[in-house]
């Protein structure tokens, strides 16, 4: 059975590369008919952000990634998990990842560590001074006897547990996307494993979890391949069978730079809250340093599951393009039925339109906007009729006399039309006949029509907006509309 994880530190809200990360780590799952896992590593208590965790759920879940296992939900102030391989919170998981520790002392292949951090900035200090390689020295290794060191431990003196890496010979793994990967082990740090506050780093705990839940595939960003080997010699040390590993290519900007947050490095919620659809984020994402190799662009969730493959995946880095994901947005917008789009719109208008008044006036504006936190500007004048100069009522061709002679005659043409024939095609047709019948030309009607009732110069036609206003609201506008001229 595959098994694979998405394992965010909540130091932060969800990012548009986490949600690459979940992303493919749940389509490979889905694709290969195995399981997907969401697990907390909350290890790192300085940089613990309160609501991270929740911004993680609840942004995972409106994208509709969601965990078969693991860390499922959030409900009532409280996680819920899953699985009988839990807890999947690394905080609750302390003593497992101490006994692993004092395993890995008991074999000798982890030591005590009691250097002060004056010590090691020092060390660091002379190191980059002398342009050599930053890292331990095995100080406490090479200097104090292992059971004056046990016995320190015991007494309670502070310290850390250190991985002894072998300073000699080679790591190599295969990568699922990169292909053989190979580090010096001279070069590898002896990493702490243990903190001297009883937390496990990360590479302690993501070894530990990822063997005891089973994991059988990480698929992760490329910025942690460098601790893979300190996760191997760890699965060596144990006597466990590692994991694949796959490392994501990562995020640039369009200047090729690492992606910062001024180019889009948005939180995902903040993209939610801007009006992006959720289909058009998971397609423009799936797109970053993965594609189906043929021309299709446009991707259900489903569908990408089908089509996901991991050899399809780029190795180079990946530019995030927002006129891609607009391109993307837009077309997502345009399939939407009109109820869909009313109802995934309603909120930005805070309660200015009801549910069936959104109906009616968010296909007007469908084709123009980009995001749904547009349409609310876009079709203020539906709400309420702008100001406006009474020469926006004059057609290109026409004169404020014409204005004034055709207005008055439309408006008592108008106010004959029965409440039932107060629909678009109805009053396309017979306001088309009434043109005709007068001999007027199409223009010098339906733009004073169409800015009476919009008051604005460019809106959609004027019998869209006259069906969505309804009678009684058309002939106001247009009577303040003759009073205007
Ligand atoms: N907790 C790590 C992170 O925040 C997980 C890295 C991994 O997937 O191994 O990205």
């Amino acid at each position: 059975m595959i098994r694979t994880r998405f394992a965010p530190s909540p130091t932060g809200y969800l990012h548009v590369g986490g949600l690459r990360t979940a992303l493919y780590s749940y389509l490979f799952a889905k694709n290969q008919g195995g399981k997907f896992l969401l697990r907390i590593e909350d290890t790192d208590r300085e940089r613990f952000v309160a609501d991270g965790t929740q911004n993680i759920i609840n942004s995972l879940q409106w994208a509709g990634i969601v965990p078969d296992e693991g860390v499922v939900n959030f409900k009532l102030d409280k996680l819920v998990q899953k699985g009988d391989k839990g807890p999947y919170i690394q905080s609750e998981r302390l003593d497992i990842y101490k006994k692993f520790a004092d395993e890995l002392v008991e074999a000798g292949n982890a030591y005590h560590c009691f250097c002060t951090p004056e010590r090691l900035q020092e060390l660091r200090d002379t190191q980059q001074k002398n342009k050599q390689p930053t890292g331990y020295d095995q100080h406490c290794l090479k200097t104090m006897p292992i059971d004056e060191a046990k016995k320190r431990a015991r007494d309670g003196e502070k310290n850390v547990i250190r991985l002894k890496m072998p300073k000699t010979g080679e790591t190599v793994f295969n990568d699922l996307i990169r292909g053989p990967v190979t580090f010096q082990n001279k070069l590898v740090d002896d990493q702490v494993l243990l903190k001297s506050d009883g937390y496990p780093t990360y590479h302690l705990a993501v070894v530990v979890d990822d063997h005891l839940m089973e994991i059988t595939h990480v698929i992760r960003g490329e910025e942690w391949i460098s601790s893979t080997p300190k996760h191997l010699q760890l699965y060596k040390y144990f006597g466990w069978k590692p994991p694949e590993f796959a490392h994501l290519p990562l995020l640039l900007n369009a200047d090729k730079s690492k992606l910062s947050k001024r180019q889009g490095d948005v939180a995902v919620h903040e993209y939610m809250q801007k009006g992006y659809l959720k289909e058009a984020l998971i397609n423009f994402v799936a797109f970053l340093g993965w594609n189906p190799g043929t021309e299709q662009e446009l991707f259900t969730l489903d569908e990408l599951v089908k089509e996901f493959s991991l050899e399809k995946v780029n190795k180079t880095g990946a530019v995030f393009n927002i006129d891609k994901l607009n391109w993307f947005n837009k077309e997502y917008i345009k399939k939407l039925s009109d109820a869909e789009l009313a109802g995934r719109s309603i909120n930005y208008f805070r309660g200015a339109l009801s549910l069936e008044q959104l109906k009616k006036i968010v296909p007007l504006e469908r084709e123009r906007v980009t995001t749904l936190s547009e349409l609310p500007a876009a079709l203020a004048f539906a709400v309420r009729l702008p100001e406006y100069e009474k020469e926006f009522l004059i057609w290109k061709k026409g004169s404020i006399e014409e204005v004034r002679k055709i207005l008055p005659e439309l408006h008592k043409f108008l106010s004959g039309i029965a409440e039932k024939k107060w629909n678009k095609s109805d009053l396309e047709k017979l306001v088309g006949e009434w043109v005709i019948k007068n001999s007027y030309s199409n223009g010098s009607v339906l733009w004073p029509m169409r800015v009476a009732l919009s008051g604005q110069q460019n809106s959609p036609g004027p019998f869209e907006i006259a069906e969505v206003l309804g009678k009684d609201e058309s002939m106001a506008r247009i009577t303040t509309a003759l009073q205007k001229v």
